[in-house]
């Protein structure tokens, strides 16, 4: 590869073996999420999973991996290498519709940021 650029290379997980090649410097990040594109909805009659497809408004949780960045290899790859798989929760606040919220609960918080600051001032 060229000098200069950043190029970045995936151990372990569903990702193993693949590289992006040229990416941007903001890409360059400590630890990276990865969407597997597995999540689970709730029906009334139980929770199903669901592989690939946009999450719809019955979403409860979805799954991803986490890579954590190391040292370049000896072709110059920053090594992302492969963690833990994580559990992302849905937000248990109702909105003023009445409906769940759609977004993601902080780790290991039931409340997204947004209502998590809401419900602690009251
Ligand atoms: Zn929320």
């Amino acid at each position: 590869m060229p000098q200069g650029e950043i190029c970045t290379r995936f151990v372990g997980g569903s990702l193993d073996g693949q590289t992006v090649e040229n990416t941007s410097p903001m890409y360059l990040v400590d630890e990276c999420v990865h969407e597997t594109g597995y999540w689970y909805r709730s029906n009334s009659d139980g929770a199903t999973m669901e592989k690939g497809g946009k999450r719809d408004s019955l979403w409860h949780s979805y799954a991803v991996e986490v890579y954590r960045k190391g040292d370049k290899d000896q072709y110059g790859y920053f090594v992302y290498s492969f963690i833990e798989r994580r559990m992302i929760d849905r937000c248990q606040a109702t909105t003023q519709k009445g409906t769940q919220c759609m977004r993601e609960a902080a780790i290991n918080l039931t409340f997204c940021k947004n209502h998590k600051s809401s419900i602690l001032n009251g």
